[in-house]
């Protein structure tokens, strides 16, 4: 008998099933608003510019490839320790934060689970409900329980904050809590800064462990506006764990560029976890690769290049903005007479519509527009030929 006998299909993955479906769908006017991918106004997934001129200054200089240092591209690192904390804060100036290069920002995420695995074998990891489903595998895979916080109210289209504070107040010390610091996947429904403050205050006194994802920097209000999330955290003394992925703000998705950064309470602390947190990467994957790396350091370290993309995002952000106005005017003009208005307050590349699974459904047999089963659409997929169709496609099936 063959070893392989017995092994079972896994399940599919049910965006990339829905990718799979959208792919053999023969309409031309289908439109698929299932992906988590940024596209422009002409439905194409962009270069930026900042991107391309970093490439064109490290192509006149091309550089053998040898081993990156286990914790990544030194300046990388920098980099993104400047960007999460700012150069000047008191944490980065002192030296006590352990940052990491790491394959996206599931990479971050999963150096961060293996490393508290082995810190807190016993911990429980909350996640929000509903959170982005590979945050459930991903912990549950490290060989954590995982369980939910409240999160989203469907009724009051919002978060439930007390719902949220009380789940985390009843967690028990040392419980590791994934919160999403901006442009939350799926719901769109971010946290208020006062909101933040409560939930700040409860994951110290409660003695928790918080473990910010960081996908969307500069998608919800503006880098250093999103960012400000994590300031919270640091200033309130906590030890906090960032995964920060560059995969949306830098269009770079397929280069798989993140980083895992962890707060401590002195230099010293800090070099001993980083030196535990290359054990994970070494014991995985020996050292990540070179080339989004140095793209995205040479943006980062290089001020005409970090203004650019400071554009370039910003025109990201304000093209899904708009989009979502389009689509609350275009739902109105197609005779839609619920207040639709809640997508606009939603923010980053989702919007959780409040449609049925029977409805994402129709959506997809009867009109070619795909989003998931749970309502989730994403809106910087939307562009100024599609979002008419996809308005119409809406309003015959609510
Ligand atoms: N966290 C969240 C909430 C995400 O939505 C995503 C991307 N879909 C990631 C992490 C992973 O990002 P990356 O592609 O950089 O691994």
């Amino acid at each position: 008998m063959s070893l392989f006998a017995a092994v079972e299909m896994a399940p599919r993955d049910p965006i990339l099933g829905l990718n799979e479906q959208f792919a053999a769908d023969p309409r031309p006017n289908k439109v698929n608003l299932g992906v988590g991918v940024y596209y422009d106004d002409n439905g194409k997934l962009p270069l930026l510019q900042c991107v391309r001129e970093a490439e064109q200054r490290l192509l006149a200089q091309p550089s053998a490839r040898g081993y990156l240092p286990i914790d990544g591209m030194p300046a990388y690192d920098q980099a993104v320790k400047a960007l999460v904390f700012g150069a000047d804060s008191e944490v980065v100036r002192t030296g006590r934060v352990a940052t990491v290069q790491a394959l996206g920002g599931t990479g971050g995420l999963k150096i961060g689970a293996d490393f508290l695995k082995k810190l807190l074998p016993s911990a429980q990891v909350l996640i929000s409900d509903p959170s982005w489903e590979n945050h459930r595998a991903l912990f549950g895979n490290a060989g954590f329980a995982v369980h939910t916080y409240a999160y989203y109210d469907g009724a009051r289209r919002g978060v439930d904050v007390e719902g949220m504070l009380a789940s985390l107040r009843a967690a028990a010390p040392g419980t590791i809590v994934v919160l999403h610091a901006c442009c939350h996947n799926p719901t769109g429904y971010d946290l208020t800064p006062a909101q933040w403050d409560a939930v700040v205050a409860v994951v110290r006194e409660r003695g928790l462990v918080p473990f910010l994802d960081m996908a969307y920097q500069g998608f919800g209000h503006g880098i250093a506006e999103d960012g400000a999330v994590v300031g919270k955290f640091v200033d309130a003394g906590l030890d906090v764990f960032v995964a920060t992925s560059f995969s949306k703000s830098f269009s770079l998705y397929g280069e798989r560029v993140g980083a895992l950064s962890v707060v401590c309470a002195s230099r010293d602390e800090a070099e001993r976890v980083l030196s535990q947190l290359k054990v994970v990467v070494r014991t995985n994957y020996s050292n990540p690769p070179t080339h989004g790396a140095a793209v995205v350091a040479t943006v980062l370290n290089t001020p005409e290049l970090r203004a650019l993309w400071e554009q370039e995002l910003g025109e990201m952000r304000t093209r899904i903005r708009a989009m979502r106005q389009r689509l609350v005017d275009g739902l109105k003009a197609a005779g839609v007479e619920q207040d639709m208005s809640f997508i606009t307050q939603q923010l980053g590349m989702f919007s959780y519509s409040g449609l049925s699974k029977d409805q994402m459904v129709r959506l997809r047999q009867e009109f070619g527009v795909y989003g998931t089963d749970s309502g989730r659409m994403c809106v910087a997929a939307l562009n100024s030929r599609n979002v008419d169709y996809v308005c119409q496609a809406i309003a015959a099936v609510l």
